[in-house]
Formats: C-alpha cells, structure tokens, sequence
C-alpha cells in the first residue's frame, strides 16, 4: 500500500472521486508495476497502465506559438482534454463512447511539440491523432489537416478498426473531439433546443407552452430534453429507469422535478400544461411500460401532444427491458447476453408500438437516432418505421438553407468576451426571435466548460457575417483576444451518413460520400486555420464520413479574407448539396444569394430529368 501525500495536496478542492482518480493516476504514473494507494480516506488498486495528466489551455493574449493560428490550435487541443471538458480526459477521451483528441500522451505530447515550433507557412499533419510530417505550404493554408479513423470500405467495420487500434494505428476521433472542437454540453442542449425549436415552429405556433413532450433516457444526451422544452415553454415528462440518472440532471438544473409515480406525472403535466407554464418531470420506470400503457389511457384525448425517445436503443445490451430492475438487468447481461438481447428488442417492440399508438392518436412523434425502431421491427413490430427520423422530419428544411451549429470560443479565456459577441450576434440578426431567445437563455442557464463559448444555428449568408463582426472586435479591442470559430459534424454538406444527415435524401443520395470530401478540400482552400476529415463519427465506423472545420479571428485583414471566403463556401456546400439533391427550399437560397449552380434544374432541362424519383423535395 502507497500514501501519495502530494496527491492529495495536489488534488485539493477537487470531489473525492476526481481527487482519487487523479492519484491513482499519480501513483501509476510513478510506478510501472500494479499496486494500490490511499488518498483522502478513500483506497483504490492501479494497473500501472493508467497516465494521469492534466491539460488546461493558455489564457489571454501571450503567445506560446509563432502565430495566432497555431496558438489557437493548441489552445483547443488543449481545451480538448481539459477535466471540465472530456469525459475520461486520462485516456484522452473528449466525449461519445471512445472519441478521442490524440492517439497517446506520446502523441498529444509531440503535436504541442510541433504546434510551437510551427512557422506560418507551414502545415502539421495529423493521422488518427498522431503528428506524421510537417511541410512547407503557404500562408493562406490550414495550420493543421487532420485525418481521423479512415479505413478503405470492404474494412471499415468495428472489428476490423478494433484491431487496428490495438495495434496502435489509429484512433476513434469521433466528430468534434480529434478535430479540436467540442464545447462541452452546451453543444447537446442546443442541438436539442434547435430540434424542439423546430418542431414547435412547425406544429405548435413557435411555442411549446401549453404541450406536454413524452420522452425516455435521461442519459448523457437525452439528459438535454427537459431543459430544451421547458426553455421552449413546454411541459415534458422524462421516463427513465436509473433513479441515479434522474438525480444527477436534477442536480444539474436540466429536470425540474420527479413524480413519485406515472399518475402524479401526468396530473402534474396537466396542470402546468393548462396554465402554460413550463415544467420538466421526471419518473423512475421502464419507457416498454409505461409508453404504451400511456397510449391506451391518454392517447386519443391529445394531453400528449408531442413523443419520442432517448433511451439507449442503439444497442440492445444497453436499453433495459421490461420486467426487469437494473440488478436483475445486469444478471441476465452477464449471464445470458443472448436472452437479453431477445427481451430487449421484444420490449423495444412494445415501446415503439406504444409511440405508433399515439402517432395513431394525433401525437407529433418522432426517431431520435437511437434505432429504436430498426431494433423494435427485429424485435417483430412491423410497423416501426410508421413515424420519421427527427433528421428528415426537422432538421432537413435547415440544412437546404445551410443552417446548422456554429461555434466559437474566446481565447481569452474571459467570459467577458463571449458575453460581447453574444451581444453582436442578437445586434446583427436580432428578428430572429427564436435565436435570441436561445442566446438570453443560454446566457443565463449555461455553465460554461473549459474556454468559455457559445453554439447557435446560423445559416447561409449569416455565418461570414458574424465572423466578421467578430473580426472587427478583436481588431479594435472590443474582445480582448483572437475568436476561434468551428462548427459541429451534424451539418448540411460536410457529412455523408444515412442514418442520420442523409437519412431518406429526396434523391436517394444517402450513401453517397462525394460531399464531405469536396467540403475538406474547399475549406482547405479557402483559407481555414485548421481542416479534418473523419469516418465513423456519431452512428459509428462505417456509417459515416465528415469533414471538420476551424478558422481563427485574429482582427487582422488577412483573418478577414479568409473568414469571408471559409464561412461562405462551406454553408454554401451545403445548399449546393441540397439542391443537387432537388430540394425547393435549397434552389431559392441558393437563387436569392446568387450562389452559381451550373446544372440548375430548370422546367424541362436535361439536368432535371437526369434526377431519379421525386426531385421537389420537401
Ligand atoms: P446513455 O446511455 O447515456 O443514456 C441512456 C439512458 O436510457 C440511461 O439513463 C438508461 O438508464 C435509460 N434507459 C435504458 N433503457 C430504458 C428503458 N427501457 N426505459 C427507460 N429508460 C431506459 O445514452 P445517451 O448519450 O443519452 O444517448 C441516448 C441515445 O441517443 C443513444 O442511443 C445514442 O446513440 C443516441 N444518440 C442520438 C443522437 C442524435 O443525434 N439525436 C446523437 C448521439 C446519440
């Protein structure tokens, strides 16, 4: 047994369990042969193999780097793996299961090695999160090009990239998190805000007040539902069947209450929903149950107006199945995975059953990309697919206008900053009610995580806007360091993934890969700071491929240029996109903001009969 005296010194203020973890990994950073510590009353067993090692980016406006774009590199790389950012930052995990921000420590290691020595003609190249060569290029080019987790087709499947990663040669980058940008999960609640946004926009008057939402999961991501209704005025009901999950987003201010039974949450819904007051509720039960038991008693008298899911459908080990509590669950996962996997997907089918019920009855329902319904119809339910993917349903309308998450982050590390450009984002698109509705609320309900910054959605024609804007702040002293401006992987034209961006295209061009690879290669050269390109992100490896992007305000004219061109040509690929797939939406962007469209269908042209199928689009 080991006392680790500076551990524990070094780890005041911290919770017990981080302050544990941080010296185990001290110990095991000190040691190479398996043992176990005492810190802080608590005792623990290490392998030797865990690194401990804690990252926080620079703040202000010193510089470590030659340049404020390898600066800026760093700087989120860093911010990456800062402990209030990643989930497991001592296995460089940033979010999503595995996504990781470098391969190995060796690796992160030598990227800030190459970061600072960069000169500003020169590029890093970076292979599944570690650096492979330098070269000499310009500069207008990227300061980094990033590639992340790419196999060739016939071997992209997980155990193929399981073996690969053993070895050593590759990493899972997921879609933010090897290309240097994740925020934290101000990106979910937003993502969920916008989703709910939009449903609100379509069916309920912009507003969600006087609805009631019949959701399940409470889970990293589903944990974002209640916060996103209730900021949309709604009532939702949360079902989840760990009580520990629904303690832990009380605590986090994202669920307001919980009933002590299905009964008291539906009295408590009407009420709020009656009064049109906003309330999130939460009830410890299984969703296989209580869904359809719902759909009976409720359905056809509309007090649920709108359901979906968020339970951990995507994998049948996971979801929890009716009949059993979370001890007996874990007893039949381990003892018999195959009976499990049976029960599941029957209970799946009940749960899904239950939604096509209330779909049936009126509801707005609707596939949160779980695959909940491709497991409910193997669980025998045939009409599983009766209702939408959120994506085609919501999101689609969007992506024709090139609208989509669009980040940023203060250098500076002062709150101050992003309080600024909040302001200038509400002065320059300030009719757009719903958006500065989201930018009051974030403001006062999200903590920031790591370099304070903010999301919200901008389309075509208003994200160069904003970055210029941003530009002309840093330059005159306004923000009191350079802005880093990035975006998501859920995006209109830098993403092929038919399960979820390109689900159900009107032209049938779901699989097709064409679009990120023209994406990396425009914004390459269009002058962006830093350019990725990754396969698997989001629904997994061989699902999916896309293609990342980061450019840095710096307040000179040179940032300007390239703010201009980078942040109209890459939401302008997305419209292209869209309207190469024969959205109407899309072709009246791109008309009323010129953007050329050589083989624009017109009545009776070549390139519209050369369209399989439907070519109106929704
Ligand atoms: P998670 O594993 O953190 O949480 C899932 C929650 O569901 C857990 O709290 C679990 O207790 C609960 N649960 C499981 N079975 C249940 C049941 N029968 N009844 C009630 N509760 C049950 O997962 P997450 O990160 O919150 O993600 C949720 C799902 O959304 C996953 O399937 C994920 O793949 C998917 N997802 C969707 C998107 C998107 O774009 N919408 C993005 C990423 C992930």
């Amino acid at each position: 047994m080991l006392w680790v005296p500076h551990a524990v010194a070094w780890c005041a203020g911290l919770p017990e369990e981080r302050a544990s973890k941080i010296a185990l990994s001290v110990v095991a950073g000190r040691t190479s042969s398996p043992g176990s510590f005492r810190v802080g009353g608590r005792a623990g067993r290490f392998g030797g193999t865990v690194e401990e090692r804690r990252v926080r980016a620079a703040r202000g406006t010193g510089l470590s780097c030659k340049g404020w774009g390898q600066e800026a590199a760093l700087r989120m790389l860093m911010n990456n793996l800062d402990a209030e950012v990643a989930e497991r930052p001592d296995d460089l995990v940033v979010y999503g299961g595995t996504g990781r921000a470098a391969r190995s420590w060796a690796a992160f290691d030598a990227i800030v090695a190459c970061l600072r020595d960069l000169e500003g003609d020169e590029t890093l190249l970076v292979q599944s999160g570690k650096p492979v060569g330098v070269c000499r290029t310009h500069e207008w080019a990227p300061r980094v090009l990033i590639a992340n987790s790419n196999l060739v087709p016939e071997w992209a499947t997980w155990d193929e990239f399981r073996r690969l990663e053993a070895l050593g040669l590759t990493m899972y980058g997921q879609m933010t998190a090897g290309s240097w940008i994740y925020i934290g999960s101000q990106g979910i609640l937003q993502g969920t805000y916008e989703c709910f946004s939009a449903i609100a926009e379509r069916r309920f008057g912009g507003t969600l007040a006087g609805t009631v939402t019949l959701t399940a999961g409470l889970g990293g991501m589903g944990g974002a539902q209640p916060l996103a209704v209730t900021m949309l005025g709604g009532v939702a009901i949360c079902v989840e069947v760990d009580p520990e999950r629904i303690e832990r987003r009380i605590a986090t201010r994202y669920l307001d209450t919980v009933a002590s039974s299905v009964d008291e949450a539906l009295r408590l819904a009407a009420e709020a929903k009656a009064e049109r007051r906003p309330l999130s509720i939460g009830v410890c039960a299984n969703a296989a149950g209580v869904v359809p038991a719902l759909a009976d008693r409720v359905g056809a008298d509309s007090a649920i107006d709108i359901v979906t899911d968020q339970t951990s459908a995507h994998d049948p080990l996971s979801y929890v199945p009716h009949g059993l509590d979370l001890a007996a669950a874990d007893e039949l996962r381990r003892s018999d995975p195959d009976a499990y996997v049976e029960r599941s997907r029957a209970s799946m089918a009940r749960h899904c059953a239950g939604m096509v019920a209330f779909l049936d009855a009126g509801a707005e329902v609707f596939d949160y990309g779980n695959s909940l319904r491709a497991e409910a119809q193997l669980g025998g339910f045939e009409r599983a697919f009766a209702y939408p993917g959120f994506l085609p349903a919501y999101i689609r309308p969007l992506f024709c206008e090139g609208k989509g998450p669009f980040r940023w982050a203060a250098l500076s590390g002062d709150p101050a900053d992003i309080g600024a450009t909040d302001r200038a984002v509400i002065d320059e698109l300030g009719d757009n009610e719903a958006l500065v509705r989201w930018l009051r609320l974030a403001e006062d309900r999200v903590a920031f995580q790591g370099l304070p910054a903010r999301i919200c959605w901008l389309g075509y024609g208003e994200r160069d806007r904003i970055g210029l804007r941003f530009n002309e702040m840093v330059a005159s002293g306004e923000l009191q360091a350079p802005i880093v401006i990035g975006r998501d992987h859920l995006d209109s034209g830098s993403v092929a993934s038919p399960y979820r961006e390109t689900e159900a295209m009107a032209d049938g061009s779901d699989a097709i890969a064409d679009w990120p690879i023209l994406n990396a290669l425009l914004n390459t050269a269009s002058g962006a700071t830093w350019v990725s390109f990754h396969h698997g992100g989001g629904v997994g490896i061989g699902r999916s491929l896309h293609a990342g992007m980061v450019v840095v305000a710096d307040g000179t004219d040179l940032a300007a240029a390239k703010l201009e061109r980078v942040l109209t040509n890459d939401p302008g690929l997305g419209v292209l996109r869209h309207v190469d797939a024969g959205y109407d939406r899309a072709a009246a962007v791109a008309r009323d903001h010129a953007l050329p469209v050589p083989m624009a269908a017109s009545p009776g042209s070549d390139a519209a009969d050369l369209r399989p199928g439907d070519s109106s689009g929704p």
